[in-house]
C-alpha cells in the first residue's frame, strides 16, 4: 500500500522501528487517529490535546510542541496526496533496555502515518452493524485507564476476536461492575423512549472526540441525552443504537447478540445524528465528493 510515514520529522515511503523500542516491546506508547474531510484535518486540536493527555497519563514527556505536530502532519498529508487521508500519530517511549522500566528510554519516537482513508461498506450505514456483548471486560480504570489512548490494545483485540467468533462486526464491552462501556474502537449510544443514553466517562471509556461532538449536537438540537451507568438489560427495550468514532463517524448498530435492536433497522434518531454529523463536517471543512462516506 502507498503510505507516507513521518519518522521524527523525516518523511519516508517505509519506516522501521528498533525492536528495542518499548512501544514495540511493551505497548508503551500513545496514539491518535485523525480523519480528513475534503482532505482537511478534522478536530485536530482536540486530537492533539488528547494525545498530550494520554502521554501525561503514562508519564511520557512529548518533546515536540503542537505547532510541530500540525506542521509535520500537514507536510505528511500533502506528500501522501490522497483524496482523503487516514492519519495515525504514535509517540513511543523510545529505545531502551529489554526491561519494562522506562527509565532506560531516553527519547520518544514520533511517527505520523498517512494512509488512504478507510472506507466501511455502505451497508454498515444503510443496514447497521451487529454487536456482540462479549465476555471480555473493559480494563478497569484503576488498572489501565481506558481514558488513556495507549498502544496497548490487547483488551480490545481480545474483545474483537470474541465478537468475530460470534459473527458480529464489533464487540460491546461491559466493565467489571457489569455496566456498558464501549466498542473496541468506538463509543456507544442507545435510544429508549425517544431519549439518548450513553455510558458516562467514569464507566471506564475513552473520551471519544466523535462522542463529544455527538453530545454537543444533541444539546444544540434539543435532543434529550443522559450519560450514566447502564446495565445491558437496558438494551432489551432499546429502540435504536449507534456507535461513534473518528473513522466510523456515526454508525448504526441494529443487532445485539443476533437479536434486532428495536425493529432491527437504523432508526430516525440515528439517521438524524448521521445527517447532523455530516452537515457539521461540511460546514467546518467544506463539502465532500458526492459518493459520500470515504472513511
Ligand atoms: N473507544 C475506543 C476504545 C477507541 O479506540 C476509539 C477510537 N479512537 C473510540 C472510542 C472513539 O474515539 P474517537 O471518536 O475519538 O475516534
Amino acid at each position: 500500500m502507498d503510505l507516507k510515514i513521518n519518522f521524527n520529522g523525516s518523511i519516508q515511503d517505509e519506516a522501521f522501528i528498533s525492536v528495542l523500542d518499548h512501544g514495540f516491546l511493551f505497548g508503551d506508547s500513545v496514539y491518535e487517529v485523525v480523519a480528513t474531510h475534503g482532505n482537511k484535518l478534522c478536530f485536530l486540536e482536540a486530537h492533539l490535546a488528547r494525545l498530550r493527555n494520554s502521554a501525561a497519563g503514562i508519564s511520557l514527556e512529548i518533546p515536540s510542541e503542537d505547532e510541530w505536530f500540525v506542521e509535520q502532519i500537514s507536510r505528511t498529508v500533502q506528500s501522501a496526496n490522497f483524496e482523503e487521508t487516514y492519519i495515525r500519530i504514535i509517540v513511543t517511549r523510545g529505545v531502551g533496555e529489554i526491561d519494562i522500566d522506562p527509565g532506560s528510554c531516553d527519547r520518544p519516537n514520533i511517527i505520523i502515518i498517512a494512509a488512504p482513508a478507510k472506507v466501511y461498506p455502505h451497508n454498515y450505514y444503510e443496514k447497521g452493524i451487529d454487536l456482540a456483548l462479549v465476555s471480555v471486560k473493559r480494563n478497569a480504570r484503576e488498572s489501565l485507564n481506558p481514558g488513556i489512548k495507549t498502544g496497548n490494545y490487547l483488551n480490545n483485540i481480545l474483545a474483537k476476536m470474541e465478537a468475530n467468533r460470534l459473527g458480529a462486526q464489533d464487540a460491546l464491552m461491559l466493565n467489571a461492575e457489569g455496566v456498558l462501556t464501549e466498542g473496541t474502537t468506538s463509543n456507544f449510544f442507545f435510544v429508549n423512549e425517544g431519549k439518548l443514553f450513553t455510558p458516562s466517562l467514569d464507566c471506564g471509556i475513552l473520551s471519544g472526540i466523535t462522542r463529544d461532538v455527538a453530545i454537543q449536537l444533541a444539546l444544540e438540537n434539543g435532543i434529550p441525552l443522559e450519560e450514566g451507568h447502564w446495565p445491558p438489560e437496558e438494551l432489551t427495550h432499546a429502540e435504536e443504537a449507534f456507535v461513534t468514532g473518528t473513522v466510523k463517524k456515526i454508525m448504526p448498530a441494529t443487532r445485539l447478540d443476533g437479536k434486532p435492536i428495536g425493529n432491527g433497522k437504523p432508526g430516525p434518531i440515528t439517521a438524524r445524528f448521521m445527517r447532523l454529523y455530516d452537515q457539521l463536517l461540511d460546514e467546518k471543512y467544506g463539502m465532500q465528493p458526492a459518493q459520500g462516506r470515504s472513511q
